[in-house]
């Protein structure tokens, strides 16, 4: 459910926001103990900018040896698309996207961005043009200015508002003591659920990059911040191909393209309506199973009924 939960995923989370880059993030897998067999091949190539076409080529993968959780994933996305993921609960979706920025590395087929293998991709290089948005944000003991421009250190003061400005986060930061230079975190001002999520989203608006896999939380924050986000979101999401793990019947409105996982395969896919008139499909029966939330006003137009 949290993609920051376990140990694993921490990972994820400090690359998305260490201070060091990648050496504080291999410091920190040695702090974990953890083995990563995730690094640059000899002959790996630069990346110097991405278009986003990401294409999962009959993908396999598991934890533990004898218990696939992903069995033959295809899947061709164009550059800009917005695929909303849905499935049963550890029908594997995490995983799956977790694949994309090598947080772990698939056991068969393989998974390219714009044509290329990313295990032949530069780790680092790749990682700069795929932003992460978990519905669980990590801060670090810093101010708001460091946390929101800590990828992004040549990030001018206009662009750092212009940012604030997008995730709905400009009030906010007015309103604590020391504004942009307020300390967050454990030593300084705490800071809600939604605005971190907030201050992630005004990070990646920072970071721009040309892939954005989200995580969409499934415990709603209060209504009106949990629209706000989900407007900030959908602005960040334009023109970036973005993968995004959805439970809400309003997120997928906003996809061009749902995939449906079951069974470590990608079930179905096709738009909200074209799914809802397969009699009997994965979809309709997530939807049967509420699987997915039909908040009231945010999808109305949606509803199985005027499908
Ligand atoms: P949810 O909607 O509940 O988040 P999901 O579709 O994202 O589910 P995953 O989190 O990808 O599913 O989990 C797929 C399967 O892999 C589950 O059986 C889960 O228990 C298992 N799994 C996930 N992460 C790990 C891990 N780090 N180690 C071992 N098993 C894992």
């Amino acid at each position: 459910v949290n993609v920051f939960f376990r140990p694993v995923e921490k990972i994820a989370a400090v690359l998305e926001t260490y201070p060091k880059g990648i050496a504080g993030f291999r410091r920190y897998l040695d702090f974990l103990a953890v083995e990563p067999d995730i690094a640059d091949a000899p002959d790996a190539v630069a990346v110097p900018a991405l278009r986003g076409a990401i294409e999962f080529r009959n993908v396999r993968f598991g934890y533990r040896t004898g218990r696939p959780v992903l069995n033959g994933v295809d899947l061709a996305i164009e550059p800009g698309e917005t695929v909303a993921f849905v499935g049963p609960s550890g029908a594997g979706k995490t995983t799956l996207l977790s694949l994309v920025p090598r947080f772990y590395d698939a056991s068969g087929g393989a998974i390219l961005i714009d044509g290329t293998d990313v295990r032949r991709m530069r780790l680092a290089e790749m990682r700069r043009h795929i932003g992460v948005v978990s519905q669980d944000v990590f801060l670090f003991g810093g101010t708001v200015r460091e946390n929101i421009a800590y990828g992004r250190l040549d990030a001018s003061e206009a662009e750092i508002v212009e940012a604030l400005r997008r995730a709905h986060l400009e009030d906010t930061v007015a309103a604590l003591p020391q504004g942009l230079d307020t300390v967050v975190g454990e030593r300084g001002v705490k800071l809600s659920g939604g605005q971190k999520q907030r201050l992630s989203i005004a990070r990646m608006f920072l970071k721009d990059p040309a892939v954005l896999i989200l995580d969409e939380a499934t415990s709603a924050l209060d209504t009106e911040t949990e629209r706000m986000i989900q407007r900030s979101l959908a602005e960040l999401s334009e023109g970036r191909t973005t993968l995004v793990i959805a439970h809400r019947l309003s997120t997928i409105r906003h996809a061009t393209r749902i995939a449906v996982i079951a069974d470590g395969r990608i079930a179905e896919t096709g738009s909200h309506a074209a799914l809802m008139r397969r009699d009997g499909g994965a979809y309709r029966r997530l939807i049967a199973a509420q699987e997915i939330v039909w908040e009231a006003g945010g999808g109305m137009e949606l509803q199985p009924d005027a499908a």
